[in-house]
This record gives structure tokens, sequence and C-alpha cells, in this order.
């Protein structure tokens, strides 16, 4: 069993607060995989300091160098790729596949925002005056804290820190509490890749303690937050007096519309796949499938079908198809969800109740479960319950079907499967999500286009693609007059 430490200007240390806690496989309970650094606002404020610091010499060195060290990150992430995804097994339950597809993100993004190093393209327009230039040009802000959710331990950390570094800025990154291992392994990496002391600094700990001392940090110019609506709005709250720039990518309850044109395998395929992967707890999660009452009664039938035959169990088994909750208190709230569905007068189709054979017993598994027959306006129709519970919602027309996906509090992906062009192109301009797919589920974002989510998902930025690096820098517009006297403008134009 290993103690691991907080990474401070350089050096790995223990918190000022000289207490540790706990990382336990949520598959099996008695695997201690590890006592992190339980850090105060004290640690925080280090952290602060040496990127402060790092900042004054970073900002000044050459996109293409910063690069060079992040090609060679992505490098050693690909290298490793394998021990790295096993690790974040243990520490969050998803299944082998999955943890690799997650650490393949983290390489992906590293290589994509590399590329960015020598592309961050400003403008040059013509000024309205004579013998003067007018361009744009990208600047980084200063220190970047960088707040992050369990359920993509090593992907949503990349989609923020090498963005950020990309651009000039320097980094304090909180990982969550559940998922520290992944966050030093991907630091270490940035260390041996050669990046300078105090540019990025991990500090491990609670949300109340680290979360909340970097929000309200005057010395922080931009908090870049993943995780629950909820924890997004205190965010936001802390951030407003200091005016930083704050990115929050939240909550979502997406939604699958299957219209009775659509190849209903494929869709079943999608929804398995959407609702059940990551055993439901993704942002992009598919807990809803509106489904057209030409199909329905066989849709169900036979989504459930397949839902019951999903293997599950601990994630490094390679038979298993869905891994653990992340949690006690998220195998809890799974539970009350389904008494709340029942209760609702949905009809629980399958599942509906936690696993507890010996296979089972040392974690926190439930069924993959399906509520048939839901109304659109019950609360496990409306709320983000982040587990293996699917809300089946049957529809009469296209129309209903998109009021229908649109009626929620979220706006993060939904999807269509149909074969009539016309109505996927409606849906896909019609839905008002951040995210769209076509005869394919509401997960499997790529990372060179924009992520993010309209409504109580988000407040209006991107991560991802080139939109992020919209997040970590701020436009400077420049004008050089070089025809040696007061020119004035919208003012001389009579001067051509
Ligand atoms: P969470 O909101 O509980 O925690 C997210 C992070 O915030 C953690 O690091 C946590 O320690 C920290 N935190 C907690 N309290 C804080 C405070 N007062 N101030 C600052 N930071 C604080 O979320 P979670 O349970 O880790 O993740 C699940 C949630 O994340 C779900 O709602 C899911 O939809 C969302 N999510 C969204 C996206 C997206 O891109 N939209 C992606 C993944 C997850």
């Amino acid at each position: 069993m290993t103690t691991h430490y907080n990474f401070i200007d350089g050096e790995w240390a223990p918190s000022d607060s000289g207490e540790l806690f706990e990382n336990r496989n949520p598959a099996r309970r008695d695997h201690l995989i590890g006592t992190f650094q339980k850090s105060s606002a004290r640690d925080v404020e280090r952290a602060i300091d040496a990127a402060a610091r790092a900042y004054s010499t970073w900002r000044l060195v050459p996109a293409p160098r910063r690069a060079e060290m992040l090609f060679r990150a992505a490098q050693l992430v690909a290298e490793r790729k394998e021990s790295f995804a096993r690790d974040m097994t243990c520490e969050m339950g998803k299944v082998l596949d999955e943890t690799r597809g997650d650490v393949q993100e983290a390489i992906d993004m590293t290589f994509f925002m590399a590329g960015e190093g020598r592309r961050q393209y400003g403008q040059t327009v013509p000024s309205e005056l004579r013998d003067k230039f007018a361009m744009s040009i990208r600047q980084p802000l200063g220190v970047c804290a960088v707040i992050t959710p369990w359920n993509f331990p090593m992907a949503i950390p990349s989609w923020k820190i090498i963005p950020a570094l990309i651009c000039g800025n320097t980094v304090v990154f909180k990982p969550a509490t559940h998922t520290p291992l992944s966050a030093v392994n991907f630091v270490k990496v940035l260390e041996e890749a050669g990046v300078p002391r105090g540019v990025v600094n991990l500090v491990t700990g609670g949300g109340e303690e680290v979360g909340s001392a970097l929000s309200a940090s005057n010395a922080v110019r931009v908090v870049s937050f993943t995780g629950s609506t909820e924890v997004g709005r205190t965010v936001a709250q802390k951030t407003a007096p200091s005016f930083k720039k704050v990115h929050l990518e939240m909550g979502g309850k997406n939604v699958v519309i299957v219209m009775a044109d659509a190849d209903l395998d494929l869709a079943i395929e999608g929804c398995l796949w959407g609702g059940f992967g990551t055993t439901g707890q993704r942002c992009t999660a598919a807990s809803r499938v509106v489904v057209h009452e030409g199909v329905y009664r066989d849709f169900v039938g036979r989504f459930v079908a397949r839902a019951r035959a999903l293997r599950v169990g601990d994630g490094l088994d390679p038979a298993t198809q869905m891994g653990p909750s992340i949690s006690r208190e998220q195998l809890e709230t799974v539970m009350a969800y389904v008494e709340i569905g029942r209760a609702e007068g949905a009809r629980l189709a399958c599942g509906g109740h936690a696993l507890e054979s010996a296979e089972h017993a040392s974690g926190y598994f439930h069924e993959p479960t399906i509520f048939a027959d839901v109304g659109p306006r019950m609360r496990i129709a409306q709320e983000e319950i982040f587990g293996p519970v699917v809300s089946v919602i049957p529809c009469r027309s296209f129309d209903e079907g998109v009021a229908i996906g649109n009626d929620v509090p979220y706006g993060l992906s939904a999807s269509i499967y149909t074969q009539d062009l016309n109505q996927a192109f409606r849906a896909m301009r019609d839905l008002d999500t951040g995210i769209f797919y076509v005869n394919a589920p509401t997960i499997g974002a790529e990372v060179h286009l924009p992520f993010g989510g309209t409504k109580a998902t988000g407040n209006g930025h991107r991560e991802a693609g080139t939109a992020a690096l919209d997040v970590f820098s701020e436009w400077k517009s420049v004008y050089v007059d070089f025809s040696g006297r007061l020119q004035r403008a919208q003012i001389d134009t009579a001067d051509v």
C-alpha cells in the first residue's frame, strides 16, 4: 500500500494538514489502493503561489517549445496505457475496455493540443486608416484551477490541463477524491516530459477544503470545473466576486429518440451502450429513451432482454460488461430512485435491486434497470440519477418526441435513430443540446470537436477542439500605427 503526495512547485510532498484519505476499489472494498493527502487551504495557497511564480517564465516559452513537452507526455501516456487503465479500473470500477478508452482520450487530447502549439491563429485585418496594421492575438491568463469529477479520471483532466498549458497558463489541479491515483499518474508523466517546476501542481483532497479555496482565490484567473450542477452553482457563486473566468461542465439527462422507421437492432445496441456503459455514470449517459408507439412494445421487450443478460462484476475481469457504482452513497442514490420510479407509477421492466451474491457482496453493484411507461415529467425522467437506470418513454409522433427530449433542465447530448434524413436534420436543429448524434447513442465524443452543453449543463463555454483555447486564453487586439501622425479612428474618415 503506497502513500501518495501532493505535487507543488516541482516537489512531491505531504499536506500541511498531516492528514490522509483512503482510496478503495468500489468492486472490492477490501482492496485499499493507496492513501492520499487530505490537503488544506494552506496547501492550495502554496500551490497557487508556485503556479503564479512559474507563470512569469512559462508564458514566455514559445508555444511550439511547450508543445514539444506535451508531445513527449502523450507518448509516455501511450506507453503506459495498459497500466494506467488497470489503475483506473481499480479505483473507479469501469471495465478495462472503457478505462483504456479513457486513457486513449487523454493521449488523443494531448497530441491534438500539442499540435495547437503551432496553430494559435489570430486575425490580421485591414485597418480603416492609412499606414496602420491591425491584428488579434491570443494571450494566456495566468493561474488556472482545474477541478474534475471521478467518472473520466484521466480524460477530463487532460481536456483542461493540456489546453491551459499550450496557451501558456500554469495549473493547480484538484482531482476527485475517488480517483486521485489516475491524477498522480498523469501529473508524473507531465513532470517526466519536462514541464518545468510550478507549471503544473496537484493538490488532492475534499471539495469543500481544496475546491472552495481554489474558487475563492483572487490569484486564480480561470476555474475550469466539471462535476454536478449543484456543485457547479456553488463554484459559480464563489468565483463571481473576483470576476474570474469560470468554465462549468455539469450534469445531463440525455435522450435517445427511436422513431418507428429505425433499425431497431442498432437502436437497442446503442441504448445498451449509452445507458449502461460506465454503469450509467457518464454525463452523456442515455438515461432516457423516447420510443415511437409504432415500435414501442417490440423495442421494450428486446431492450429488456439484452439488459438482463449484461454481466455485472469486477471491471478487471474481461467477461464483465458493467462494473460497480462508484460508492455506497451513489448505490443508495440509485436504490432511492428505483423506489421513486415505482412510487410514481412507472413500470419496472427489469432490474431494480442491488446485487448481493458472493461475487458482488464486497462491491457496490446494482442490476441494470429499465423503467417502461415512464411519464416525461416523472422525477426519474427529469433528474440525473448517475447509475444504471434507463427510463423508456412512449411518444406518438416526431414532434412529441422532440418536445419530450427538450423538456428537461439539462442540455448535454441527444440522439435520434431514424432512416428518414429529413427527420434526422430536423432533430439535429431542434434538440437543445451541445452534442447530437444520428443513428448512434448519446456518448462517443471525439477530442477535436467542441464538447459541452446548454441550460443547466453548462455556462456557454466548450471544452475540447479549438473551442477549448477560448477558455484558456484571452483575445488582445493590437494596432500598430506607422503613419507618424495622430490618426483618429471613426473621425478622420475623409482622409482617404
Ligand atoms: P461533484 O460535483 O460531486 O464533484 C466534482 C468535483 O468538484 C470534485 O473534484 C469535487 O471534490 C469538487 N467539489 C466538491 N465540492 C466542491 C466545492 N464546494 N467547491 C469546489 N469544488 C468542489 O461531481 P462528481 O460526483 O465527481 O461527478 C459526477 C457529476 O459530474 C455528474 O453530475 C456528471 O453529469 C458530471 N459530469 C459532467 C461532465 C460534463 O462534461 N458535462 C462530464 C463528467 C461528469
